[in-house]
């Protein structure tokens, strides 16, 4: 080998979508490919509370000094407050550990190192489908990949009983990554029955849930989001959680995450942090300041705090109204499939049902953008694209059966 002869890597494949969208010439163009929140302009704003917390900081900040490996403690108070709940045990007792991180991805991947050194032979289970960058995040942390069954084309819903006989054969000390809510790339999430079935399971084969938190908010609200990870934390196992605040801040490039790791006892957790703090030193050091101070800002602040779940229950409510407009928009145009389970999915992502043919005609015949298998970012639909993406979608349904 010789660095001369270095091949090209890959594009990968959802931000060479952008790349290619971006490119395009023709003004009638939909980008439902990308995975940011979008406003009824087809923007991604900047939210109000989080200007305002800019502002505040640009005035008062006194220093550009580096933060502790792990984190501003106030960050991580706070996250775990939002996380597990105001008051919830594991942060009362001091089972809980935070690691401030470079956005959802950072976390995944100091969790996937601190997993990977202790238990060196263990596999990660990812859902089938999942998140593209789950395979590449665990296999540069060195793990070896399985897939647990989970959605169902036929009914367009959960595999559950498929699942749950899979984990249920999962090794001790593998470790499952399990979508909180709004599943990437389906949206399809478990029911509060569901994840006590899933959390008993991994209580009886002691595997280790690593629980992916990109999207609390967006389905069900800031509080009933986190509702599927609360049977875990009594199981006593180990419970890891990569929290994301891209999406619900809006802090896509701010790289704003953390790690929370659940431990049985303080002083355990206490451990484990020391390991993370020693990986997190080699890889960048320490986290991004920006951030993560206009996070704990915000948290902290009850007026501004009531101002931003008021943002983000505005981000979801308008998720929710342009499923149901889509749904209706295709029923009106006659179309033969039943696409009313658009409605029953959570979050920005759709399984749309549409075939690779299909959505290659949309992109070469109709400029309409999305990823391979379907998925489709419902907060790419606006008032001005909707019904040229209803007789769009209506066409190909007649050309390419
Ligand atoms: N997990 C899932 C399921 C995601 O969809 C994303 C973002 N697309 C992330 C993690 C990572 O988010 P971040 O940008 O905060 O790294």
């Amino acid at each position: 080998m010789d660095l001369r002869s270095v091949a090209p890597a890959p594009p990968d494949a959802i931000l060479g979508l952008t790349e290619a969208f971006k490119k395009d010439p023709r003004p009638e163009k939909i980008n439902l490919g990308v995975g940011v929140f979008m406003d009824d302009a087809g923007r991604t704003p900047v939210l109000a509370t989080v200007k305002q917390a800019e502002e505040d900081l640009q005035r008062e900040e006194t220093t550009k000094s580096y933060l502790p490996i792990a984190g501003l403690p106030a960050y991580g108070e706070r996250v775990a407050e939002l996380v597990f709940g105001p008051g919830h045990e594991v942060v009362r007792s001091g089972r809980v550990r935070m690691a401030q991180s470079p956005g959802g991805t950072g976390a995944l991947r100091i969790g996937a190192e601190f997993l990977r050194k202790f238990l060196p032979s263990s596999k990660a289970w990812l859902s089938a489908p999942t998140w593209p960058n789950h395979k590449g995040v665990f296999a540069a942390a060195g793990f070896g990949a399985a897939d647990y069954p989970y959605y169902d084309p036929s009914s367009r819903g959960l595999a559950f009983g498929k699942m749950a006989e899979m984990l249920d054969g999962a090794p001790e000390n593998d470790v499952v990554v399990l979508h909180v809510c709004c599943h990437n790339p389906t949206g399809v999430d478990l029911s509060a029955d569901q994840w006590r079935e899933v959390a008993a399971i991994a209580a009886r084969r002691r595997w280790i849930p690593f629980f992916d938190f990109a999207y609390q908010g967006f389905g069900a609200g800031l509080e009933a989001d986190r509702a599927g990870l609360l049977p875990f934390l009594e199981t006593g196992l180990p419970v890891l959680v990569a929290a994301s605040f891209s999406k619900n801040f809006g802090l896509y490039n701010e790289r704003t995450g953390a790690l929370a790791l659940v431990a049985s006892d303080p002083g355990e957790a206490a451990a484990w942090l020391t390991h993370v703090q020693a990986l997190v030193r080699v890889l960048y050091s320490n986290p991004p300041a920006h951030g993560a101070a206009i996070v704990a800002r915000i948290l902290a602040d009850p007026s501004e705090r009531a101002a931003w779940e008021g943002e983000v229950d505005a981000m979801r409510g308008r998720i929710v109204s342009v499923r149901d407009a889509l749904v209706q928009g295709l029923r009106a145009r006659g179309v033969p499939v039943d696409f009313s389970f658009i409605r029953r999915q959570r979050g920005m992502f759709s399984f749309s049902g549409l075939t690779d043919a299909q959505v290659a005609f949309l992109r070469e015949k109709k400029a309409i953008y999305m990823v391979g298998g379907g998925r489709i970012n419902v907060a790419g639909i606006t008032p001005r694209n909707l019904d040229y993406l209803c007789d769009s979608v209506a066409e190909v349904l007649r050309a390419v059966p």
